[in-house]
């Protein structure tokens, strides 16, 4: 038998690894490729497996750099199901309705663009005087519906007309709608066939609500190979979510090959302990200044850890009783999801909320905002509160619009708490704001673009570490030592190529074999 690594190789997204035995062939996870636009989305067209060869996939969390190619997977014929966890299965739900949504609208911005190029391309080769300027600008004012909304119906139909190149989504919401139909949510810890001669058991990674760690048992000429694949480790003692899993079944604890991220190899975190009296402290200012806090945060994880430890701020009296706002739809159906399974939260949190009769993500100062005109609503409060909105990088959705009512304004505060990669609006607030704030905020403030305007950031930018979702290097280690696992060997994956090669010259020096595959590499067992 043997696994190949097509994806997140020496690299952190588009996670996809295929196990093959003389019966089977099991994909383990499907995920998108993020980054640069364009090099992602050529990627992200490419299945290196056929689909319909694949007898089922086990999918290891409902994060989209995962899990978001399935829709795809199962557009191109796969008619296998998708293992998972419960939790899992309904987080995706909403996570590829979102993603579709997006893809979506990514090609419709694109086809905009092409006939709106093509249309003032045509002007001006017809030198039309005043009026045909006049009917060029009629015509692009029809591909719009409003300042902020395309009009797909005209744009597609002028598409046709012009004989023009159009952009396909790599898939829409119906596709979306059939993949999720694959799903099969299952316990942790309960073996589930995936082949015909393969189980795979899932045991909790503690990375993010129904995150796993599957440990596949398959028998192929006659012997039992036992691969685990780590999928994304969690933080030991964050709140909510219980730790990584240590304890695995004795029949599980002898792995042949243990497939191993390595997001952060190379870092170690701001300790978990921090993070409550820095919130504390951050919102404690804000308010006295009379300001707001908005914090641009990912709907899946982030955004509950957030109120979790907000609700605790409020229920011990530390800061203010300010409203606090979730302005983001999908936020609102995830915390939902996160509502319906307390069986994943950990000890401390069936202590501080459950076995009080809490629900530790909504309490009376919490508000989840629900149409379009009551986030705009919002937009235009000037009173102390706390605002929790989607996208997470600001690269897209209703936190632009809070940004650009409330950054000119230095009462108000921008919190930084997750990753911000580069060439992002998260990226240049959190940058530039900082710089603004090292240079004893003199001159004038930095410019931010949003939404085709320029605002000057006035407004505090603070940055909370420690927020993280995947373990650091200590962390990583203290799983594979502390665990009662039996690795032989081991094939480190997700992490920046730097942070892959370097975890694994440390874990060389503990003793481990390990390697560090190349995209595309089979490694026989
Ligand atoms: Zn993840």
């Amino acid at each position: 038998m043997q696994v190949t690594f097509y994806g997140a190789v020496r690299e952190v997204t588009g996670s996809m690894h295929l196990i093959e035995t003389e019966n089977d062939k099991i994909l383990l996870d499907c995920g998108m490729f993020q980054g640069r636009r364009r090099e992602s989305a050529e990627k992200n067209r490419i299945l290196q497996v056929d689909p319909r060869k694949i007898t089922n996939m086990i999918l290891s969390h409902a994060h989209i750099d995962h899990s978001g190619r399935i829709p795809l997977l199962v557009k191109n014929g796969f008619a296998g199901r998708v293992v998972c966890t419960r939790a899992t299965a309904q987080a995706s739900e909403y996570l590829l309705s979102d993603s579709a949504h997006i893809q979506e609208s990514d090609a419709e911005y694109l086809n905009y663009k092409t006939v709106r190029n093509h249309i003032n391309h045509l002007s001006k080769s017809k030198n039309g005087g005043q009026g045909g300027r006049d009917q060029t600008a009629k015509l692009r004012k029809t591909l719009k519906k409003n300042r902020y909304q395309l009009n797909p119906e005209t744009i597609n139909g002028l598409i046709g007309e012009y004989g023009l190149e159009g952009v396909e989504p790599l898939y829409t919401t119906a596709d979306a709608q059939a993949a999720i139909e694959a799903f099969e949510g299952n316990p942790y810890r309960h073996p589930v066939p995936v082949g015909h001669q393969a189980t795979c058991t899932l045991y909790d990674a503690g990375h993010i609500l129904g995150s796993a760690i599957s440990i596949i048992k398959i028998q192929n000429n006659g012997r039992t190979y036992t691969v685990g694949y780590t999928g994304d480790i969690g933080r030991f003692d964050k709140p909510i979510i219980k730790d990584p899993t240590l304890d695995f079944e004795p029949e599980d604890r002898d792995i042949d090959l243990l497939i191993m991220e390595s997001t952060y190899g190379d870092r170690l975190h701001e300790p978990v302990i921090d993070l409550k009296p820095r919130l504390q402290a951050v919102l404690n200012e804000t308010f006295e200044r009379g300001g707001a806090v908005l914090i641009p945060s990912f709907a899946f994880g982030r955004t509950q850890e957030l109120l979790y430890v907000l609700h605790e701020l409020y229920d011990e009296g530390a800061v203010p009783r300010k409203p606090i706002y979730v302005d983001s739809p999908l936020a609102t159906n995830i915390t939902r999801v996160f509502g319906e399974h307390p069986e994943v939260y950990d000890q401390a949190a069936h202590e501080t909320f459950l076995q009080q009769g809490k629900n530790p993500f909504s309490f009376d100062k919490v508000t989840f905002v629900g149409s379009v005109e009551e986030s705009m609503a919002l937009n235009r409060d000037e009173n102390p509160h706390v605002v929790i909105s989607a996208s997470g990088m600001c690269e897209a959705g209703r936190i632009l619009h809070h940004l650009r009512f409330k950054i000119h304004n230095e009462r108000h505060t921008v919190l930084i708490v997750g990753f911000m990669a580069a060439h992002t609006l998260g990226r240049r607030l959190l940058e530039q704001g900082l710089a603004y704030a090292e240079s004893g905020r003199k001159g004038p403030a930095p410019i931010m673009r949003i939404l085709n305007k320029e605002y000057p950031l006035k407004a505090q930018v603070v940055k909370l570490g420690g927020f993280s979702a995947h373990g650091d290097k200590n962390e990583l280690r203290h799983f594979l030592k502390a665990s009662n696992l039996n690795v032989k060997q081991i094939a480190i994956v997700h992490g920046e190529e730097d942070q892959s090669l370097s975890f694994a010259e440390s874990l060389k020096q503990d003793g481990y074999a390990v390697t560090v595959p190349q995209t595309g590499e089979p490694m026989r067992l």
